[in-house]
């Protein structure tokens, strides 16, 4: 699942493939991948220029100068470089053209979206307009965590939630929480001050390091040049059932928290501090 890292991969990919460039041709498969009518997709697109690409939490943001494509890709989205134009189907959900440039898949977009923005309404978005601080802007600090915990509910399903702050999903959840040596059922309002500086740390460090090494490829994710990402080498625990710990040895063990398969060292990560 395309979490912050790989977001932010495919949305500099797409701006590397195809920025400066018009849309010649666009299309959409079905009513409920957009917010407009299938024939108004092309309608909105076709003509503009890429003038930028960014990211909000997990959505990748497409500026088209007047027009603004919100694509969040969910389960097992990809964007896809086609050798050349094709309708969209069940399988290329949404497909654009641009000149003398790629013809750029959206596909198996089946549980996401790619809707059409004005700019000035981005920020009213169903899903922008709940998210909670980029781990990297000024307003994520130790400070706003520390406030944030003191809500006694579950770690693991407070950083999962998109409005604490945006991004995380269910693989660096898992891997911010070992390097925090913190368990993923503990309350959040009982992390020590030691604790909630080191959830601060890790997610801006293992996000960070995530992004260099261009995401996580555990299932589908792939970047919009078909390459896997390379920060699975790095995962310390997720997906690592029964393997050592790579601190101490012990046997990390896969356990279920807030709905999410969750893998935790019970030795690093105990339950009780
Ligand atoms: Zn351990």
């Amino acid at each position: 699942m395309p979490e912050l890292p790989e977001t932010a991969t495919i949305s500099h990919d797409v701006m590397a493939l195809a920025g400066g460039r018009r849309v010649l041709r666009a299309g959409v498969f079905r009513r409920d991948v957009t917010n407009v009518e299938p024939e108004d997709f092309p309608k909105n697109l076709v003509g503009k220029r890429l003038e930028g690409t960014g990211r909000r939490g997990k959505i990748i943001v497409l500026d088209f100068g007047d027009v603004v494509g919100l694509i969040h890709l969910v389960i097992s989205g990809r964007v896809l470089r086609l050798p050349e134009w094709t309708e969209s189907d069940h399988t290329n959900t949404a497909v654009l053209e641009f000149e003398d440039g790629p013809v750029l898949s959206f596909a198996k977009l089946w549980l996401g979206y790619f809707h059409l923005y004005k700019p000035d309404e981005v920020d009213g978005h169903p899903l922008i307009s709940r998210l909670g601080p980029e781990p990297f802007s000024e307003e994520f600090t130790v400070e706003y965590l520390r406030k944030t915990f003191g809500r006694k509910a579950n770690i693991k399903g407070l950083l999962l939630d998109q409005s604490v702050f945006a991004g995380l999903g269910n693989i660096y959840v898992d891997e911010v929480l070992f390097a925090a040596k913190v368990h993923p059922t503990r309350k959040s309002n009982t992390l020590d001050e030691r604790e909630v500086e080191a959830v601060h740390a890790a997610s801006r460090d293992i996000l960070a390091r995530a992004i260099e090494l261009r995401g996580t490829t555990f299932d589908s994710y792939h970047d919009a040049f078909g390459e896997s990402g390379g920060y699975q080498n790095e995962l310390k625990v997720f997906a690592r059932t029964r393997e050592p710990c790579p601190v101490c040895g012990t046997e990390i063990t896969k356990i279920r928290v807030a709905g999410r398969g969750t893998h935790v060292c019970p030795n690093c990560q105990p339950t009780r501090v």
